[in-house]
């Protein structure tokens, strides 16, 4: 806990993964409990002591949690997410709220309303986005794991820009009860972490039916941690043709071409397969996950919750002054955009066919897993871009999304691992998708490449 908290106080001020820090006192009193319970041979969780940070669009009670939104500034919720609440049975210490982007719109983190995190490797480039702070506070060594949420590689893609492990899990999987709503249908809190063995562990921990989350799956959760060493050998991997095309930067290619031939000479068996869907996914999450949004963040107005523009006239007026105020220029985008796929005359034209492209692609890894048991690729086209260099430009931001979308869009799960891009530039990102409710395999993968492959970099100076 000490470590953490002066690598916090040391490198915060350039990384800005954080958007609140818990009082150092306490925390090293609650790390000091736990010691005493091990001591005393007290039964302790499965990662008891160990320092997280929450992204800070999961509730914490009496804990800022503001989605790195001027409309909930000030908002501090009255109860624990169930991820959370099931974190802290586990014996996690909450350090702190990571930055991201507001509302989880985003690919870079530079949508955050209060400041935008650095990638810990290189200053001048974004950490990814939307859970920007969470990947960057672990890779920088201010956390050892965290909790993010993904929609459309919220989790991964800034995982995979920062070099360490990121799970966007089954939907279903991890209730999102107190996940503030992005688009519901694509939403899953996912783990982020410096190895799979701390993915896999604090999956376990949180992961679960809910009864405060009807779309939780029922089914079991196994215990990742047993089959982690179970080894790739009888797996076999499909790797889809429609990945490895157009926009795909010619070392990041490389680099995971060297992670899928390590995984064979691991023993698994590698394969080619076709997505036929694949390049309509982007434009499928956009309709579908705004629209979404758009009736999700409806609650904002400034009378049910936090931040409410004063000296108005009216509803009407009090209304639309604060949310003119409290959202930023990407959130109001998803909200007209979103509005416009829903509106009469529209929806069939966009958000029905989304749904139905959405179906396509579903089917397309139906048909897939039952020939293969993973799909696997690169998580992003590129590696962490500079900053500043696609905040103008929505649609090149939004392709920052290509590979990550498919598994929201489908429910199912995926992985996103470092791999060595050879050459000692900034961190890749190698995605291994699984059918739903298949993360053991997942872990198990996974952990076979990153035993043969080593683990990852250390710690960035900074
Ligand atoms: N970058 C994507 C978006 O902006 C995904 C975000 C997410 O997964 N929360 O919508």
């Amino acid at each position: 806990m000490s470590s953490v908290l002066d690598r916090i106080e040391a490198v915060e001020p350039k990384t800005r993964a954080l958007l609140y820090v818990h009082d150092r006192g306490e925390l090293l009193d609650e790390a000091s409990a736990i010691d005493a319970a091990r001591s005393s041979g007290d039964p302790l969780g499965p990662i008891a002591g160990v320092p997280v940070v929450i992204k800070d669009n999961i509730a914490t009670k009496g804990i800022p949690t503001t989605a790195a939104s001027r409309i909930l500034s000030r908002f501090a919720p009255p109860y624990d997410a169930t991820a959370v609440e099931r974190l802290r049975a586990a014996g996690g210490v909450i350090v702190g709220k990571a930055n991201m982007d507001e509302f989880a719109m985003g690919s870079s983190n530079e949508n955050s309303a209060f400041v935008a995190a650095r990638n810990p490797w290189d200053l001048a480039r974004v950490p990814g986005g939307s859970s920007g702070g969470s990947a960057a506070a672990v890779a920088a060594g201010e956390a050892v794991l965290s909790l993010g949420s993904d929609t459309g590689g919220s989790v991964r893609q800034p995982s995979g820009f920062c070099g360490v492990v990121g799970v966007k899990p089954t939907y279903g999987r991890v209730s999102r009860y107190g996940l503030i709503a992005f688009a519901s249908s694509l939403d899953q809190i996912g783990p982020v972490s410096r190895d799979v063995e701390g993915a896999a562990a604090l999956l376990g921990a949180v992961a679960g039916e809910d009864p405060r989350d009807s779309t939780t799956g029922v089914e079991p959760v196994p215990d990742y941690l047993s089959e982690l060493e179970g080894g790739c050998s009888g797996f076999t991997l499909g790797v889809p043709e429609e990945y490895f095309s157009e926009g795909l930067s010619p070392d990041v290619e490389s680099a995971v071409r060297g992670a899928i031939d390590v995984l064979a000479a691991a023993g698994a068996n590698v394969r080619s397969i076709s997505l036929p869907h694949a390049e309509h996914g982007i434009s499928a999450y956009y309709v579908v996950a705004d629209a979404e949004a758009s009736s999700n963040l409806a609650r904002y107005d400034g009378i049910k919750y936090d931040q409410r523009a004063c000296g108005h006239r009216d509803l009407f007026d009090t209304y639309c002054a604060t949310r003119s105020e409290g959202f930023g220029r990407e959130v109001k985008r998803r909200i007209m955009l979103g509005t416009y796929a829903l509106s009469a005359g529209y929806r069939d034209e966009w958000y029905l066919k989304a749904q139905k492209v959405r179906a396509l692609i579903a089917a397309d890894f139906a048909r897939a897993f039952d020939e293969v048991d993973a799909v696997v690729g690169p998580t992003s086209p590129t590696r962490a871009f500079e900053v500043g260099a696609r905040i103008d430009d929505p649609i090149q931001m939004y392709l920052a999304d290509v590979y990550t979308t498919h598994a929201n869009l489908a429910g199912i799960a995926a992985i996103s691992v470092p791999c060595d891009p050879g050459d000692g530039g900034l961190p890749v990102g190698f995605q291994i998708m699984v059918d739903k409710f298949q993360e053991s395999a997942m872990f198990r993968i996974a952990r076979a490449y990153e035993r043969a492959a080593g683990l990852g970099r250390g710690v960035p100076e900074l």
